[in-house]
C-alpha cells in the first residue's frame, strides 16, 4: 500500500470534500506538538458504519473533556460520515474522523486555536482470515502502564493516549510478538494496545477487566450484550496478572481487532475456546460482515 497521504478519493476537510493528497495541515499545527486531537476508528460493513452513532458519541465527548468546541453537530459528523462511505464507494473498510486544534497560537495555550475536523475512509475489506485468527495471537507484556485518571483524560480517544501505546508495540514486535498486554497504573490486567481483553477460566463465564481508566470499547460493549444474549455471565472486575495462568480463553475486542483471540501472553499459551468461537461468530453476524471466502491475511491494525 502506498503512503496513507497519497490515496484515491476525497478527504471531508472542515465541510468541504478535498482531493486525498490536498488534505494537509501546517507543521506548526498545535495538536502535532502538543496532541490536543481526538480521533475514532469506526468500521463499514456491506456501505454501512457499524455502531456510528456511539463512535460519534465518543469522538464529542472526548472533544468536550479537551476543551475543543466542535463546530458541527453530531447529526451533521454522522451524516459527513456516512456521506464520506458512498463518496469513497467503500463497502468494507474504515473511517477515520479526527479534530484537531490549528496553528493559530504557538503554545500550551491554544485557546484560540481553530479546530479543525476531518473524516478519512478508505477500503479495508481484509481482516484476518479464518485460520490467522483461530491461532491466536501472541501478546507480551508492556513495560508501559495505562494511566490513573487524574493524570490524563482516559476516557477520550485521545492523540496523546497513544504515545506509550505506539512505545509498548514497538518492543513487542521487536520481539516477534503481535501486540501488548498493557497493565494499568495500579498493576490490574488493563487492555491491549488499542483493544479490550476477555478471559474465560474454565467455568462459562467471561471476565473483564473494569473500564474505569481505559476506554470503554464499543466492540466491549457490544461482545458483552452478545454474551448476555447466549446467558453467559460477563464479570467485570480487577484482574491481576497472576491470574492469566489460570485462564483457559482469552480474545481481545476492537473496531480493528473485531473479537481476536490470544494464544500466547508472555510464556503462557491458550487455545481458541468455545466462548471465543462464539463471540467471533457473533460477532461476524452482527456487524453484516461477508462470507470468509472474502477474508485474506492483510494484518494492517490501524486503531
Ligand atoms: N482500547 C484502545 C486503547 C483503543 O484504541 C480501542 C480502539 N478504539 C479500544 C480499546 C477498543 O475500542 P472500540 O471497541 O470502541 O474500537
Amino acid at each position: 500500500m502506498e503512503g496513507f497521504d497519497d490515496q484515491p478519493g476525497h478527504i471531508w476537510y472542515n465541510g468541504a470534500l478535498v482531493p486525498w493528497k490536498e488534505a494537509t495541515t501546517h507543521v506548526l499545527t498545535h495538536a502535532l506538538h502538543y496532541a490536543s486531537c481526538v480521533f475514532e476508528g469506526e468500521r463499514a460493513y456491506n456501505g454501512r458504519i457499524f455502531k456510528l452513532v456511539e463512535h460519534t458519541e465518543r469522538l464529542f465527548n472526548g472533544a468536550d473533556v479537551m476543551g475543543m468546541d466542535v463546530p458541527y453537530t453530531p447529526a451533521e459528523m454522522n451524516a459527513a460520515c456516512d456521506k464520506l462511505v458512498e463518496v469513497q464507494g467503500i463497502t468494507d473498510g474504515y473511517v477515520r474522523p479526527v479534530i484537531w486544534r490549528g496553528s493559530e497560537m504557538m503554545g500550551v495555550s491554544a485557546q484560540d486555536t481553530r479546530i479543525n475536523v476531518a473524516i478519512a475512509a478508505w477500503d479495508w475489506p481484509s481482516y484476518f482470515s479464518p485460520e490467522a485468527r483461530m491461532k491466536g495471537i501472541r501478546l507480551k507484556t508492556s513495560e508501559w502502564r495505562r494511566p490513573s485518571p487524574e493524570t490524563a483524560p482516559v476516557h477520550a480517544k485521545a492523540a496523546g493516549l497513544y504515545m506509550i501505546c505506539t512505545l509498548s508495540k514497538h518492543a513487542a514486535e521487536a520481539e516477534g510478538f503481535d501486540d501488548c498486554l498493557m497493565l494499568d497504573w495500579r498493576g490490574h490486567v488493563s487492555e491491549a494496545t488499542g483493544a479490550n481483553i476477555f478471559l474465560s477460566f474454565g467455568d462459562g463465564k467471561l471476565h473483564t477487566p473494569t473500564p474505569d481508566c481505559f476506554l470503554n470499547g464499543i466492540t466491549r460493549q457490544t461482545v458483552i450484550e452478545l454474551a448476555k444474549r447466549r446467558d453467559i455471565e460477563v464479570i467485570e472486575r480487577t484482574i491481576m496478572p497472576d491470574e492469566l495462568k489460570d485462564a483457559t480463553e482469552i480474545f481481545l475486542t476492537g473496531t480493528a481487532a473485531e473479537v481476536t483471540p490470544v494464544g500466547v501472553i508472555d510464556d503462557l499459551s491458550f487455545t481458541v475456546g468455545e466462548i471465543s468461537k462464539w463471540m467471533m461468530d457473533d460477532y461476524d453476524e452482527i456487524v453484516g460482515k461477508q462470507s470468509p471466502e472474502n477474508s485474506n491475511e492483510d494484518q494492517s491494525a490501524t486503531e
